[in-house]
């Protein structure tokens, strides 16, 4: 018997049977538009040969002015047709099956010739769309069954039409966005007339033997979203039109509501998927924040889905189905959510890779190959780069030794993982010391490693991390003054609290305190309400009308910079925003552009820019202090001076704007090299 019986469990589709319910969904990666299509095809190739039933591409445009950005990859010329077949031919070879999906972005297109059923501009990009005629309307239609039949020539298994997300068939469904008055608006029949066309025509450019997905809005959380009569009648309509399967949609990218980040509650919206089970008869896709094979097959076995789309779990680890089947789920790498190598790099016009798996995306450079010269290597601290180092030195035949002076691994993952919404950071330490233990390294827990224990080592690489920058704040000596560290380990705190320093570490440390945090992750109604979101069959959109109902603020909280720009700004692209919407519904009081004057019994004097003018006391019971880190070199230096090579990596190489993401790459391509 299977560990996972329903998620693995084959899919019959009539004309083709998928291997089993994991679908990876489609992700942008940014290697299409690199032109390197080998790189493409490995990255596909991967994820193919770790056994998932059916891979969805990143969005391929089926026409110029359905391109996310100018010059976003797409299937519009015949000759591109080559390049996909690289694609498809190495998932075949692989044992995979692969869907391309059709995107065609409508107003959120970030270009001047950006098109969509009304003149409506999109919050999210600065271009006005233009109204599409009637032979505007055909030529996309006309161009989108196209693309489908080009994909079926480019040896794909199916496409994905993308009608959710607020994309170009999205738009024509609500009013928000249609304000037409011919055919193609106003009553809800016009305004699903283009996606049901949409549909009908790509199933008759494809034939009935190929895989047709159409991705579906289930709850929209907009203004003016759609009902769930409305999408229950879509859903129907799709159906007849000749789809395969049905994907789940949660929220247009314009919501401010958070649908994949790490705060949001693992499977939050899988009610909703269920909610439509039992409407239409081809199979159901379920998505968004689900993570492990455990929660995939829960999800299942309720009858939330017929199946599960993952899609950063597949950045975070390609062998995620193959290691699930072999009864090796402790051994998955897993995504938390962070969106820190993936969307975040996405935004920023960079190649997606995964923080937790540097090789995401450069499969074809970044390689583990066995070594033919095993040497013995010491890795001193057991954080994130350390960790890493260690894994990837021990897996390729070295004999590593982990040193950590603290009584466990992980570093500052464990002060991460003590921040409300940041509970995947618990499964990422679990998985590091599973992968040490696995690899054969050997550990020290409680060792303080000095030059002496370090002499007979072929390696030394120095991971030993951070400590926290010294604010030199008079009066910060006092009982009522603490360092982030004490704070997160569980010290006490008053009710009021200034907080010094506003970087990633100021605004967890803010968070957590205003939280009355037990160690249970937040419920998924507390979580639904905190938000605003209810159920589609009540509120258009699954927005409730009242709005936000954040819980009322365990303490008063103020967070203070010294840069006189808006607090957060350089939090992560697509999180920051979260963070922010956050702390201001738990009433922090943010403020900018001070400094810190003096410390005493009644809280915190700061002053106001440059001229240090208009001095105020902040009343605080207790102040913490974030403000920043410095390496942690001692070891370093001291090995150094003695003449020895060592490698320094992480943040006791560089601490400055140090993360997870950047100590485990560092780590990773290191021991790729030792
Ligand atoms: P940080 O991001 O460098 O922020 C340090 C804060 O301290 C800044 O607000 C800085 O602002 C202030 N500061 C710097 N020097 C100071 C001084 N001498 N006196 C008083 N204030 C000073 O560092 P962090 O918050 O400790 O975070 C460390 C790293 O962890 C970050 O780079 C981040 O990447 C990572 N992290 C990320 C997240 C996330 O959500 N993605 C969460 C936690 C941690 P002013 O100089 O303007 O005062
Ligand atoms: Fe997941 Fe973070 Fe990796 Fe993105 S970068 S795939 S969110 S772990």
């Amino acid at each position: 018997m299977k560990d996972y019986p329903h998620l693995l469990a084959p899919l019959d589709l009539g004309f083709t049977t998928l291997k089993n319910r994991v679908l990876m969904g489609s992700m942008h990666t940014g290697l299409e538009e690199t032109g390197d299509w080998g790189r493409v095809a490995a990255f596909y190739g991967e994820r193919a040969a770790g056994g998932v039933g059916l891979i969805v591409t990143g969005g391929m445009a089926p026409n110029r002015e359905g391109g996310v950005f100018p010059g976003a990859a797409g299937l519009f010329t015949d000759t591109d047709i080559a390049n996909h077949r690289r694609v498809t031919d190495t998932v075949h070879e692989n044992g995979g099956k692969i869907a391309m999906q059709i995107l065609h972005a409508g107003r959120y297109a970030y270009g001047p010739d950006c098109v969509a059923p009304s003149p409506v501009k999109s919050p999210i990009s600065p271009f006005p769309p233009k109204e599409l005629d009637e032979a505007g309307i055909e030529k996309q239609i006309a161009d989108i069954a196209t693309a489908a039949a080009r994909a079926q020539q480019a040896g794909y298994d199916g496409v994905e039409v993308m009608g959710s997300e607020g994309y170009f068939l999205n738009q024509f469904l609500v009013t928000h966005t249609n304000k037409r008055t011919d055919r193609w608006g106003g009553s809800y029949e016009n305004r699903m007339r283009l996606p049901i066309e949409v549909v009908r025509r790509v199933r008759e450019a494809v034939g009935p033997d190929f895989i047709v997905i159409y991705r579906l809005s289930m709850i929209d959380l907009i203004p003016n979203g759609s009902t769930w009569d409305e999408v229950v009648t879509l859903a129907k309509e799709i159906e007849q039109a000749g789809a395969t399967i049905i994907n789940t949609g949660i929220g247009w990218h314009e919501a401010r509501i958070p649908t994949i980040a790490t705060s949001v509650p693992r499977r939050a919206f899988t009610w909703v998927t269920q909610k439509l089970m039992g409407k239409v008869s081809i199979p159901i896709i379920t998505s968004n924040r689900i993570n492990t094979p455990q929660v995939a097959e829960d999800v299942l076995a309720q009858g939330c889905a017929d199946m599960v789309s993952m899609a950063r779990p597949f950045l975070a680890d390609a062998d995620f189905v193959a290691k699930a089947s072999a009864g090796r789920a402790d051994e998955i790498a897993p995504c938390i959510a962070c969106n820190q190598a993936c969307l975040d790099h996405t935004f920023s016009g960079k190649l997606t890779t995964c923080l937790v798996n540097p090789r995401a995306c450069h499969e074809t450079e970044l390689t583990y190959a066995p070594t033919g010269t095993p040497k013995r290597v010491a890795v001193v601290g057991a954080g994130p780069a350390g960790m890493m180092t260690a894994i990837v030195a021990a897996e390729r035949g070295h004999a590593v030794t982990l040193f950590e002076k603290a009584d466990a691994l992980g570093g500052q993952l464990n002060l991460a993982k003590q921040v409300p919404g940041k509970e995947e950071f618990f499964g990422l330490v679990d998985w590091f010391a599973t992968m040490v233990g696995r690899a054969g390294v050997e550990t020290r827990l409680g060792a303080v490693a000095t030059p002496d224990d370090l002499a007979d080592f072929d390696e030394v690489v120095i991971a030993t991390g951070v400590r926290p920058r010294d604010p030199q704040i008079p009066g910060q000596d006092g009982d009522n003054t603490l360092s982030y560290i004490d704070v997160l380990r569980g010290a006490p705190v008053g009710d009021k609290v200034a907080v010094v320093g506003a970087g990633g570490i100021g605004f967890d440390v803010a968070q957590f305190l205003s939280h009355e945090h037990d160690d249970a992750p937040e419920a998924l109604a507390d979580w639904k309400a905190f938000w605003g979101v209810s159920d589609p069959a009540q509120d258009r959109g699954g927005l409730n009308p009242a709005g936000p109902a954040p819980e009322r603020p365990a303490r008063q909280v103020t967070l203070l910079q010294r840069k006189p720009e808006k607090l957060g700004k350089r939090l992560g692209k697509t999180t920051g925003w979260i963070h922010r919407a956050e702390l201001k519904m738990l009433n922090v009081a943010m403020k900018a552009g001070v400094n810190y004057e003096n410390i005493a019994e009644q809280g915190l004097q700061v002053s106001h820019g440059a001229a240090r003018e208009n001095p105020e006391w902040i009343a605080a019971d207790t102040i913490v202090l974030c403000a920043g880190q410095e390496p942690e070199r001692s070891l370093a230096d001291a090995l150094i001076t003695q003449g020895r090579n060592v490698h320094v990596i992480g943040g006791a190489d560089v601490a400055a704007e140090l993360d997870a993401k950047r100590a485990i790459n560092q780590g990773a391509r290191l021991a790729a090299m030792l």
